[in-house]
Parts: structure tokens; C-alpha cells; sequence
């Protein structure tokens, strides 16, 4: 039934599909992915779940052992809810940039820690987090607790944010420039932004993660970029002082 399926001819014409467009909004080719990719995608998918695992029994932990966060009790105005929102972004991206630098800046940290992210030079969607559980615990689940304690939002509010948080971090690794992409609408922070970092010679600049790019600019690590239209299809985004 499987063999079936995986040769029927609606199969063969969704795969021809998403290749095409996929092609046509890549922002580097398939060759540049196996080329300069230096882990295999296997190994990325088991790193991925470890990363999550020891994340999720961290969190089990944290939330049976400190307050009565269950998400009891009244909501605050929407317009309250939309404040405490901002300021959990603003202090997840504050957070996030000062230690995603320091990873990069000391040479200790980024060898044994935060270099597993960068194993990544072509990022894809299923990698975003493809990251150390150190660097997991340290960026996401500190950054996360820190911008809901200071936000002072509640329980519900928090799975709203953490959930918007994880989709905008797949969107900034997803490797695609979609047209009609509501992130590349509303932040200049974006999937394209983000690929610069994982550039090699984009290693030392846009930090900011994952929401805004205030903290580059003001510590002179912006990287402005150019998107080209690659001959063939797709795009790519190319550093404007190289
Ligand atoms: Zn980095
Ligand atoms: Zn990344």
C-alpha cells in the first residue's frame, strides 16, 4: 500500500511541485547544501531530538516544582497582554544577542558548544534547532523563563509567545523566500537576515536573534545584505562588504 502510494502519480506530481518551488525560492542551491553542510542530515535529526529532550525534562522539572503556573485564573486586558508580549520579545532578543555573541567570542564555548549550530553553512527548516543542549538550555530555556518572569505574563500568554518563538526561529533557518511571507513583512530579521550568520564570512555579525536586529545596529555587528536573484532561479543573500 505504502509502495503504492509513494508511486502514484499525485505523489509524483506534489514531489515535481515542491522541487520547483522550492528551487525557486531557495536562497542556496541543493549542491551548496550537500557541499558546504558539514554534518549529514541523520545525524542533525537525532541532534535535534536530544536537544529537545533534555529541554522538555528540564521544563517538566521547572513547572512542577516552582509556582502555581497552570494557567489559572483571570486574563489580563488584550491590550496588557499585547505590552507584556513585546517586552518578553525585547528581553528574549536581549538576552539572546549577549549570549549568542559570547559564544562566539569565546573560543572555549564556541568549539565545544555553540559550533554545532554552525555545522550548518546551508540551513534548513528541520535544523533550526540543531543545537548543543547546553546551548539549548542556555539560549532557549533561560532566555524563555527570563522573558516570561520579567514579562509578567501568564501561563497562557507564555504558550502563545514560546509557540510564536519556535515558528519564527523555523522561519529563520527555513532556507526559503517565500513571497507573501508575513515575517519578511513585519521583520527586517528575517530568514535571509539569519542565513548571513551562517555564512562563513557572516560569522561575526547579525547575532540578533530571533525577533529584531536593535542590538546589531547599536553594537556596530549589522551586516547589511543584498538579495540577488541567482541565474537558473532562486535567490541569495550576499553580504554588501564583501
Ligand atoms: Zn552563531
Ligand atoms: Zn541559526
Amino acid at each position: 500500500m505504502q509502495t503504492l502510494w509513494l508511486l502514484s502519480p499525485l505523489r509524483v506530481e506534489e514531489l515535481v511541485l515542491v522541487k520547483i518551488l522550492s528551487y525557486k525560492y531557495r536562497l542556496h542551491t541543493r549542491k551548496d547544501e550537500e557541499k558546504k553542510n558539514l554534518v549529514p542530515f541523520s545525524t542533525v535529526v537525532k541532534g535535534v531530538l536530544l536537544q529537545q529532550l533534555v529541554q522538555a525534562i528540564v521544563a517538566h522539572f521547572w513547572l512542577t516544582t516552582t509556582t502555581k503556573a497552570s494557567g489559572v485564573g483571570e486574563q489580563p486586558s488584550i491590550a496588557k497582554q499585547i505590552l507584556q508580549f513585546l517586552i518578553a520579545m525585547f528581553i528574549m532578543d536581549t538576552w539572546q544577542y549577549f549570549v549568542h555573541r559570547y559564544m562566539h567570542q569565546n573560543k572555549f564555548l564556541y568549539r565545544h558548544v555553540h559550533s554545532q549550530h554552525h555545522r550548518l553553512v546551508v540551513p534548513y527548516a528541520i535544523g533550526t534547532l540543531y543545537n548543543h543542549p547546553i546551548e539549548g538550555l542556555l539560549l532557549d530555556t533561560i532566555g524563555g523563563a527570563i522573558s516570561f518572569l520579567v514579562s509578567g505574563m501568564t501561563a497562557r500568554t507564555a504558550v502563545i509567545f514560546f509557540c510564536f518563538t519556535v515558528v519564527k526561529a523555523v522561519d529563520d533557518h527555513c532556507g526559503l523566500r517565500l513571497p507573501g511571507n508575513i515575517f519578511h513583512l513585519f521583520f527586517q530579521n528575517n530568514t535571509a537576515y539569519h542565513d548571513i550568520h551562517h555564512q562563513l564570512q557572516g560569522l561575526k555579525y547579525n547575532y540578533s536573534q530571533p525577533f529584531f536586529s536593535i542590538w546589531d545596529k547599536l553594537l556596530g555587528t549589522y551586516m547589511p545584505f543584498n538579495l540577488v536573484k541567482r541565474p537558473g532561479g532562486g535567490f541569495e543573500a550576499r553580504l554588501a562588504k564583501e
